[in-house]
């Protein structure tokens, strides 16, 4: 991939030779010294961070739309018919690790966030008032944010962010089994008969506890993309999705992490699931979704990153760090909770637990966005499919090697060597100045010998 825009991209020197297998005759095709613009090939950094680079992940954004939508409308090498399979949008939360503000809604309407008028069940343990009548605004920078922070689970919130993914493995495993059960099939015969495909992305709640979105579909099994028989319907796939999320558990294992009470992680206790509508043509009902906009909410939070104001970009190395960090407390006590449920100080030499190396991020260190083996294309195949049209649009005729000939690689070798020189782009506007002011010492140089 070639850098286009990409604000830092990788600096490399390097040469492409061909060699004639018959002969041994080696002619250059390509060297960086002659062929570019200042001696050096830049390639994009490929960062899907847009914190990072803008223009790299505007490019993931796009991809991710176009597999997320592709495996809902059909399209890339997938047939259209598949817009007609039963598939749904779910989001799956995390359980309450104490109360919270929120914003709460009914309909349009707004409602109080925790009113309590009984004067009993309104003090908390620690003496402290947690009701809240307050009706919060979408900005109000106190949602999320624990009403007694002595009562908040900061523990738990942690080890729920570190091991969502694998809650969500054991969830998958599960959704056959419910699916089997409410076909009246073993689950032997379900696996001959269906598969459950699904991509899926992570999202931080207000409250800094990530939450899944996934779009799951039903195939018939195999590798072409066909329909599962009739009975496997939307609603039969809605129902066992709920059923599936409510049973699945993961155990934490205290010895794993001092000073953690031993603990199963479960979902909360609501699963969300809607329809997504099978085509933009068909009239939009209350509550399906359209592929496009299903297509959107994934990209975005493909390529979002965490949105806690004041958290490191980097890893935590040392407890010193937690104490400079400029961020709400909340998210101070999850970093702190995550450092010391990860064995806290690191011993030279010692590589760091999980949870320490993604104290910064609130224990979760999993990828924000996963799909399973044949929900559509993949990235590498969009990548792929974009050099090759490149390719095609340099070569109309096809490529020639330097002899001439159609490019065949039993007749010629395709020699390439690489060496790293940088990372980001030369000129910067410092370098475009020192280049400007050596040109103009060179101009006086010869009036003033
Ligand atoms: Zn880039
Ligand atoms: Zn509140
Ligand atoms: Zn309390």
């Amino acid at each position: 991939m070639t850098a286009g825009t990409c604000t830092h991209p990788v600096r490399l020197h390097g040469r492409i030779d061909a060699i004639d297998r018959a002969t041994g005759e080696l002619r250059p095709v390509y060297d960086t010294t002659t062929d570019e613009p200042g001696g050096e090939l830049l390639v994009a950094c490929g960062n899907r961070r847009e914190s990072v680079c803008p223009p790299c992940s505007a490019v993931y954004k796009r991809d991710a739309r176009q597999l997320v939508r592709a495996g809902l409308t059909g399209g890339k090498g997938l047939p259209e018919t598949i817009s007609a399979h039963p598939c749904v949008f779910a989001t799956f939360t995390a359980p309450s690790f104490g109360p919270v503000h929120a914003r709460r809604m009914r309909g349009q309407t707004v409602l109080p966030c925790r009113p309590r008028r009984n004067a009993k069940v309104r003090v908390c343990p620690h003496g402290r008032d947690i009701s809240c009548p307050r009706r919060h605004h979408p900005d109000d920078p106190i949602l999320g944010r624990a009403l007694c922070p002595d009562c908040y689970d900061y523990a738990s919130a942690v080890l729920f962010n570190a091991y969502a993914g694998k809650l969500w493995k054991r969830f998958t495993t599960y959704l056959p089994r419910y699916l089997a059960r409410r076909a009246g099939m073993t689950q032997k015969a379900l696996r001959a008969t269906v598969r459950v495909r699904y991509v899926k992305v992570a999202e931080y709640q207000a409250r800094g506890v990530v939450h899944y979105h996934a779009v799951i579909r039903l195939d018939a099994a195999g590798e072409t993309y066909q329909p599962p028989p009739p009975r496997f319907t939307a609603d039969l796939l809605h129902d066992a999705i709920g059923q599936a999320a409510a049973a699945v558990t993961f155990p934490i294992d205290p010895a794993d992490h001092p000073g953690c009470p031993a603990l199963r992680l479960r979902f909360g206790a609501q699963v969300d699931v809607k329809p997504i509508r099978p085509s933009e043509d068909l009239p939009a009902t209350g509550r399906e979704l359209s592929a496009r906009a299903v297509g959107n909410y994934i990209a975005k939070y493909a390529t979002k990153t965490l949105e806690a104001p004041g958290l490191p970009a980097r890893p935590i190395a040392s407890r010193l760090d937690i104490d400079g960090l400029r961020c709400p407390a909340h998210y101070r006590r999850m970093v702190i909770a995550a450092w010391e449920l990860g064995g806290g100080k690191l011993t030279a030499g010692l590589r760091p637990t999980r949870l320490c190396r993604w104290a910064h991020q609130l224990g979760h260190g999993g990828h924000f966005l996963t799909k399973s083996c044949r929900y559509s294309v993949t990235f590498g195949q969009l990548r792929r499919a974009r050099t090759e049209h490149r390719r095609a649009q340099r070569h109309p005729d096809g490529a020639h090697d330097p002899w001439g000939r159609p490019l065949d690689d039993r007749v010629v070798l395709i020699v390439s060597t690489w060496a790293y020189a940088g990372t980001g782009n030369i000129p910067t506007p410092e370098a475009e100045l020192a280049l400007a002011s050596a040109d103009h010492a060179r101009q006086l140089a010869p009036a003033a010998a």
